[in-house]
């Protein structure tokens, strides 16, 4: 009986392991890949000390190190490291953006590719996600994502924030949607989330709309979807050009100067974004400066310097409507319009629709 129950136990633990084997197997293949490529920003940064979340050197940890330092990533996704930068996002330029988006659409179009994971300081890292939003040729998932504390800070958000973003990026419910921005918690729309505060872990808001979803104990659930164009339904193709056009943005406050139209101009910009008050309102100051921007063929595009709410027609101030992007995305926009044409109306247009 003993002998009979020993042969038992063994054919049971044979068998197990073979379960536990296939069911390894079967979760292997069901694994998707999402690529993570990193750039840098407060997410790869260290300090000397746990308690600092300032002073401390951003874009110094390595793509695989991140990754290294959230082991539960593995249950999610295999997930490929690639470095594409490792700066302060205060110092991402157009050459960066192009290089970024080229490469993602590059191994986006790799079949066994699910979603790309961008990492990023949060300081531009709307304006990248916007670009993308713009430029990504696929229905893939793009995820970008950063952190507010470094990541030798007590209570450092960038491991959450890495593993909820390649949770999305590996979620089918997230393709089609544009390029979506994952912090703390939230799911936003690359077009519409902004940073509101200089410190605060909470900081990334959506100005309009509302956030698309949520993580609920890592699951993503989604609420709503991004009405405006993006990735594959726009006309920009970034896949030849190695630069884009100079567009500057000038701030509108009380008593302005018009010079700082002058300036750019003479700066060969071929757009201007006006981060206007109010409404995109322009004082009397500047006016003659602006109009002769435009007589000279720059394209004015006008914002809020309150990041947020639309910009009505008005014909006491010259210069195209930027909708209710803020003045950053409105710069974007204007690069990315600026490549395909000159014409006043068809720039319009694609304010209207993007
Ligand atoms: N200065 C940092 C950056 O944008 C801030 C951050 O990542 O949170 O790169």
């Amino acid at each position: 009986m003993k002998v009979f129950n020993a042969g038992i136990a063994v054919a049971l633990i044979a068998l197990s392991s073979i379960t536990t084997g296939l069911a390894q197997a079967g979760q292997e293949t069901a694994r998707p890949t999402v690529a993570v490529l990193a750039t840098g920003g407060t997410i790869a940064g260290t300090a000397a000390q746990d308690t600092q979340t300032t002073g401390y050197k951003p874009g110094v940890l390595t793509a695989s190190a991140l990754i290294a330092s959230v082991p539960a990533l593995d249950k999610v996704a295999r997930v490929q490291a690639e470095q594409v930068a490792n700066v302060g996002s205060d110092n991402m330029d157009n050459q960066v953006l192009l290089k970024l988006a080229k490469r993602i659409n590059e191994v986006l179009r790799q079949d066994d590719v699910s979603g790309v994971v961008v990492t990023h300081g949060t300081d531009t890292l709307e304006e990248t996600a916007y670009f993308l939003n713009l430029v990504v040729k696929s229905d893939k998932p793009v995820v970008v994502t950063g952190a507010m504390r470094p990541a030798t800070a007590i209570g450092a958000d960038g491991p959450s924030n890495l593993l909820q973003a390649v949770t999305v990026a590996a979620s089918p419910e997230a393709r089609g949607r544009g390029v979506l921005v994952v912090l703390n918690d939230r799911i936003g729309a690359a077009r519409t989330i902004t940073k509101t505060n200089a410190n605060a872990l909470d900081t990334f808001k959506s100005s309009s709309g509302g956030y698309l979803g949520s993580l609920v104990n890592q699951r993503p659930v989604f609420e709503s979807t991004v009405g405006k164009r993006h990735t594959t339904q726009t006309p920009f193709d970034i896949s030849k050009l190695d630069s884009l056009p100079k567009v500057d943005i000038v701030y509108g406050y009380q008593n302005d100067n018009g010079y700082m139209y002058d300036a750019a101009v003479a700066h060969q910009a071929k757009g201007i974004v006006i981060a206007g008050v109010g409404a995109g309102s322009e004082s009397n100051f500047v006016l003659p400066a602006v109009r002769k921007a435009i007589e000279q063929g720059v394209v004015v595009v006008r914002s809020s310097r309150t990041g947020s709410g639309y910009v009505p027609a008005d014909e006491a101030y010259p210069g195209l409507l930027g909708d209710d992007l803020n003045p950053q995305k409105a710069r974007i926009l204007l690069m990315l319009a600026l490549t395909v044409t000159q014409d006043q109306a068809a720039i319009q247009d694609m304010f209207d629709t993007y």
